[in-house]
C-alpha cells in the first residue's frame, strides 16, 4: 500500500513514528515473559488514572467486556430496564441483552448525536436501573441534563467513552471532569483505532467508588477475591501486558493526537462552512469535541452517489451507523416502535464519516477538502 494513499485512520503512519519506542517496549515484555498481570498493567491502570483523573481504573480485555462488568457491578436482575441511545455501536446494548436486562433506546439530538435528555427522561419507568450515554464520535453527551435526571431519581450512570476518552466536559457550574469519570462508572475500549488504541484488544473500566471498583476487580477475575475462593460468578477478562506497554507508551501522546484530530475538523469545517449540502459536526459548548470521527450530515445528496464520487479519487468515507438499534434484526423485538426515533432514522440515511486519524498532512487533507466540494459544482 502506498503510503500517500488516503487512510481513514492512519495506524501505520502513527507506529512509524513511535516505533523506536513501542519495539523497545515490546521487547520488554517478551524479555519479561510475564504476559498476564505483568508490571506494565498495573502501571498503565495508574498512569491513565493519574490521566483522566479517577480514582480506580480497572483494565480488561475489550470494551464491550467493560460494559458488561460494569453492569455487573450494579448487581442489576434479569428484566431491570437500561437505557442506551438508538444511535451508537451494538455492543453498548449488546451486553444488556446478553444479561438478561431489558434495552430501553431512546432517540438522539439531531445536532450532536447523543442522547436526548427529554426522551431519556420520558423512558424511564420504576424498573429503571441504569443509564449509558454514550459518547460519540469524540464529544460527551449533555451530561449536565444526563446527571441532573438521574440523581433525581437514583439511577446509576455507566458512561460508554469508547471513543471520547481524552475529551473534557465543563459544567454549567464551570466544574470539569474527563469524560467517563462523570458518572458512577465509565468504559473505554482500546480498539486499535480509538483515539487510545492499542495494538489488539483491550479495554477498561473507571470509577471512584472503592467497594465498585473492588466488585470490578473480581468480576473480572472469575468473581475471585482470594486464589480459588469464587464470590461471585465473574468472567475472565484481561488486559495483556503487551498491550499495555503499548498503551504506556501511546498515552503520552494523547493530548498531541487529540489535537491532530481537532485540527484536521476545524480544517474541513472551515472549507465545508459554505456548502449547504454538508452540515458539519456541531460542537457542544460544554464538551471538548475530540473527533474520534468527523461525521457530517448530507442534505439533499444521493449519498451512494456522493461516496462513490470520493472512493473514484482514493478518498475512503465510512457511514456510521447505517441502521439504527431498534432496526436491528436483534433488536427488534426490544424496540417498542420505530415512530419513537425520527432523529436516528433521519441520521442513519444521511450521516457520513470522513478520513480522520493523527497523520494528515496540510496536502492530503485540502485533497480531501477539494474533492469533497468538487462533487457539488
Ligand atoms: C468500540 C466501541 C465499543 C466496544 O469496544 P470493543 O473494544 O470493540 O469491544 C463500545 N461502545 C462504543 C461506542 C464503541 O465505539
Amino acid at each position: 500500500m502506498s503510503s500517500d494513499k488516503i487512510a481513514m485512520c492512519d495506524l501505520k503512519g502513527q507506529y512509524e513514528k513511535i516505533k523506536t519506542e513501542v519495539d523497545s517496549a515490546i521487547q520488554n515484555v517478551l524479555s519479561s515473559t510475564a504476559f498476564v498481570k505483568g508490571k506494565d498493567v498495573g502501571d498503565f491502570q495508574d498512569e491513565l488514572a493519574k490521566y483522566i483523573g479517577a480514582k480506580h481504573v480497572i483494565g480488561c480485555a475489550n470494551g464491550t467486556d467493560a460494559l458488561q462488568i460494569a453492569l455487573m457491578a450494579l448487581g442489576l436482575k434479569p428484566g431491570d430496564e437500561v437505557i442506551t441511545p438508538d444511535f451508537t455501536f451494538i455492543a453498548t446494548v449488546e451486553v444488556v441483552a446478553l444479561l438478561g436486562l431489558t434495552p430501553v433506546l431512546v432517540d438522539v439530538e439531531p445536532d450532536t448525536y447523543t442522547i436526548s435528555p427529554e426522551q431519556l427522561e420520558r423512558a424511564i419507568t420504576p424498573k429503571t436501573k441504569a443509564i449509558i450515554p454514550v459518547h460519540l464520535f469524540g464529544q460527551c453527551a449533555n451530561m449536565d441534563a444526563i446527571m441532573r435526571i438521574a440523581n433525581k431519581h437514583g439511577i446509576p450512570v455507566v458512561e460508554d467513552t469508547a471513543q471520547a476518552l481524552g475529551a473534557r466536559y465543563t459544567f454549567a457550574d464551570g466544574t470539569t471532569r474527563m469524560a467517563g469519570t462523570i458518572g458512577q462508572l465509565g468504559t473505554t475500549s482500546f480498539f486499535p483505532s480509538k483515539n487510545l488504541g492499542c495494538y489488539g484488544d483491550g479495554g477498561a473500566i473507571f470509577t471512584n467508588d472503592d467497594a465498585l471498583a473492588d466488585e470490578i476487580r473480581a468480576i473480572a477475575n472469575h468473581g475471585m477475591r482470594v486464589r480459588y475462593h469464587h464470590d461471585r460468578i465473574g468472567v475472565n477478562s484481561r488486559l495483556d501486558t503487551i498491550q499495555a506497554a503499548i498503551l504506556r507508551v501511546k498515552l503520552k501522546h494523547l493530548d498531541a493526537y487529540n489535537q491532530a484530530r481537532i485540527a484536521a475538523a476545524d480544517y474541513y469545517d472551515s472549507r465545508f462552512a459554505n456548502c449547504s449540502h454538508l452540515i458539519t459536526p456541531k460542537r457542544n459548548l460544554q464538551s471538548t469535541h475530540i473527533f474520534h470521527q468527523y461525521t457530517m450530515c448530507l442534505q439533499d445528496v444521493d449519498r451512494e452517489k456522493f461516496i462513490k464520487h470520493l472512493a473514484d479519487r482514493g478518498i475512503p468515507s465510512m457511514v456510521y451507523y447505517p441502521i439504527p438499534l431498534h432496526n436491528q434484526k436483534a433488536f427488534v423485538p426490544y424496540a417498542h416502535d420505530g415512530l419513537h426515533f425520527p432523529v436516528s432514522t433521519q441520521l442513519a440515511q444521511t450521516v457520513l464519516s470522513l478520513p480522520m486519524h493523527t497523520e494528515f498532512t496540510p496536502e492530503k487533507l485540502r485533497y480531501v477538502a477539494d474533492n469533497v466540494l468538487d462533487y457539488f459544482k
